[in-house]
């Protein structure tokens, strides 16, 4: 069997289904047929895992890209969905500093019901590593673990999303009114491309679910927050010179460089959840020559958007401040990803996916502080008041390691219920959306 192998793994099971069946009669509502429904789609699930992660699409890696989308596109028009392969198109590209020249497509599948609800369902198809990475962490079974490559971020998010949709089909449910599923293959690298597709659907739908991953070995969980990310990036010119003959004809970049960072070294405030930390930086050429360059970067956090400006402007004001009156120091700073702020109305709907948790007997937990991540959800948030929710997605580890990325078999069957029945209840307007 698949779900473990030990005898531990067929009693958790065993008492998993007990609890479930109890607690759903205790609260009055059966859970069936979507958990058997559920149940049934594990196999399935594990297999697509196994042929997503079997593809290398790191966000530069366009053929790869391509390959998936494809993939996607297939398996979403199974489905019965409408599916739309979007090109990026530059005029409506964010660049960034580390923006390649070819972003990767999107993908769209719109499914149409009878209802009047719209519903938009988020997962990214892009990946950290580089191609050459799959050898090191091939698809394999380990008890309740199952490793692969990104199959945490977010190979599991796919997944969820295309079996709950096979569970709706397979019940032919069609009580939504538009159920949007947008998939995109830059999110590693700040989305872009993306993020304005993001914010526009975002305000187009009555709810938003986003499936990066719901939790750890720990928690199960769900989040209405997620941090803000920009980058201060630093550059310094001066002038080089022999360091041994000439140096006071030379400009010590590197000088004014650890000026600046000292300077800029205690803008963090605890009481609002900015951080800003200097995390990289480089200069000169040999060592025997005053360094004509030098740069630095300095990982940005915020919890709230408006906290953008006030950091950006404090950085500002200090550059102005120089060690060396010849050196020249330009500051970008750079916003990658806004934060995503708890909102009344996503509280009320993760309320309500607590609620349907507990049908199952399960505890979910539902997070509001902004440590950790940034993702698309923020993006999605920004023209919205309707409610956006992250972490839908599977429990799992290890996101952005070399070895070591997995998801919980055991949180398959709860998270397409959640799913499943989320979606369900939007549409009967069962769940709030205020
Ligand atoms: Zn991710």
């Amino acid at each position: 069997m698949i779900y473990d192998g030990t005898f531990g793994g067929v009693l958790k099971l065993g008492l998993f289904m007990l609890s479930a069946v109890m607690a759903g009669r205790a609260i009055g509502q059966a859970p069936q047929p979507v958990l058997s429904l559920a149940q049934k789609e594990r196999p399935a699930l594990l297999e697509t895992l196994k042929e997503l992660t079997a593809i290398e699409s790191g966000s530069r890696e366009p053929e790869e890209l391509d390959k998936i989308a494809n993939v996607l596109a297939a398996k979403l028009r199974a489905l019965g969905g409408k599916v739309e392969l979007i090109e990026p198109v530059e005029a409506n590209t964010h660049r960034l500093s580390d923006t390649p020249q070819k972003l990767g497509k999107m993908v769209r599948a719109t499914f149409t019901g009878s209802g009047t609800k719209k519903i938009l369902l988020l997962a990214h198809m892009d990946t950290v590593y580089p191609r050459g990475m799959l050898a090191q962490q091939p698809f394999r079974i380990d008890g309740d673990r199952v490793y692969g490559l990104a199959i945490a971020d977010d190979r599991q998010g796919i997944a969820v999303i295309l079996h709950s949709l096979a569970i709706l089909r397979a019940m032919n449910y069609r009580d939504y009114g538009t159920i949007t599923v947008f998939i995109n293959a830059d999110e590693e690298i700040g989305s872009p491309g993306s993020r304005n597709h993001h914010t526009r659907l975002g305000a187009e739908h009555d709810a938003v679910m986003s499936f990066e991953g719901g939790g750890n070995p720990q928690d199960d969980r769900v989040r209405l927050a997620t941090s803000g990310h920009a980058l201060a990036l630093l550059t310094v010119r001066g002038r080089g010179s022999h360091a041994g003959s000439a140096p006071e004809r030379g400009v010590n970049a590197l000088d004014e460089l650890a000026f600046q960072i000292g300077q800029m070294r205690d803008l963090s405030d605890p009481a609002t959840g900015v951080k800003v930390n200097w995390t990289l930086a480089q200069a000169g050429i040999v060592s025997n020559m005053i360094p004509p360059a030098a740069q630095a970067s300095a990982d940005v956090r915020v919890a709230r958007i408006a906290d953008y400006d006030g950091i950006e402007q404090k950085l500002r004001e200090r550059v102005k401040k120089k060690l060396l009156p010849e050196a020249q120091v330009e500051l970008v700073f750079e916003r990658r990803f806004p934060p995503l702020e708890p909102k009344p109305s996503s509280r009320a709907l993760s309320a309500h996916a607590q609620s349907v948790y507990r049908e199952l007997g399960l505890t979910l937990k539902v997070v509001d502080d902004s440590a950790g991540g940034f993702t698309d959800a923020a993006n999605a948030s920004l023209k919205t008041n309707a409610p956006v929710v992250e972490g839908f997605g599977l429990r799992g580890f290890g996101a952005h390691t070399t070895n070591a990325e997995y998801i919980f078999i055991s949180s398959i069957e709860p998270r397409l219920y959640l799913t499943t029945r989320m979606i369900m209840d939007v549409s009967q307007g069962k769940a709030p959306l205020k």
